[in-house]
């Protein structure tokens, strides 16, 4: 579990090669610098926790790439204090980069392999978001609404039941599409009935699908 001097100058440096790529918002260039990426991968891919790409988790799964995270996490435009609901848990890396920015999290993940390993890890590491094993598409009715709402998979529609879980005034970040790519898509709920949506360009994540696992 160690954070050393060449992981620290190699996140450093990622950093502002994410910077170079077109993200000027410091608050999360900041939280991104103080993640330390390399201890949500496997310790066989370490070399590469620090290089611009997605890589492999359990479950066949991703940790998605530091540009992407970068750029959803930019878009959710997310307060201190905000509430925030994670669909994709994933390694827990995107709910670390939301808390260091002050944001309340929950996480839901559909691979119980997933949600147990980044609920060992994460509180281990400092960072306590709410966990939750279940299926994304359903929200959580019971902690609803939420300030900022955030999908790290990917949708084939904009899915209207977690929109209902968004406040009025609430923003939502979700790659939409099919499962080669999908256009990041930001909706911002205007009144409680009412949503306005725009698009942000186009990525390829993994599909956001029904039921656990
Ligand atoms: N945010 C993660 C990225 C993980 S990849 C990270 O920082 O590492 C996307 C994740 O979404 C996968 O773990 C996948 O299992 C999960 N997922 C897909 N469909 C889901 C659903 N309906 N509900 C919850 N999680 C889902």
């Amino acid at each position: 579990m160690e954070d050393t001097y060449l992981h620290k100058g190699l996140r450093k440096k990622l950093i502002e090669d994410i910077q170079l790529k077109g993200i000027n918002d410091h608050k999360v260039l900041d939280a991104m610098n103080k993640v330390p990426r390399h201890l949500f991968m496997d310790s066989s891919f370490v070399h590469f926790a620090y290089k611009d790409q997605a890589f492999p988790i359990a479950a066949n799964q991703t940790i998605s790439q530091p540009y992407t995270v970068a750029f959803q996490t930019q878009l959710l435009d997310v307060s201190k204090n905000h509430k925030v609901l994670e669909v994709g848990t994933g390694s827990g890396y995107q709910a670390a980069v939301l808390i260091e920015m002050g944001a309340q999290v929950f996480t839901v993940e559909r691979y119980k392999i997933l949600n147990v390993g980044a609920q060992t890890l994460l509180p281990k590491i400092g960072y306590k978001p709410h966990f939750f094993y279940g299926d994304g598409y359903e929200g959580l009715p019971t902690y609803a609404p939420f300030d900022r709402i955030i999908i790290t998979a990917a949708a084939s529609s904009i899915p209207e039941k977690l929109v209902s879980q968004l406040k009025a005034g609430g923003k939502m970040v979700v790659p939409v599409g099919s499962r080669v790519s999908q256009i990041m898509t930001l909706i911002i709920k205007t009144e409680e009935n009412n949503y306005k949506t725009s698009e942000h360009g186009s990525f390829v994540f993994v599909p956001m699908l029904k039921g656990k696992a």
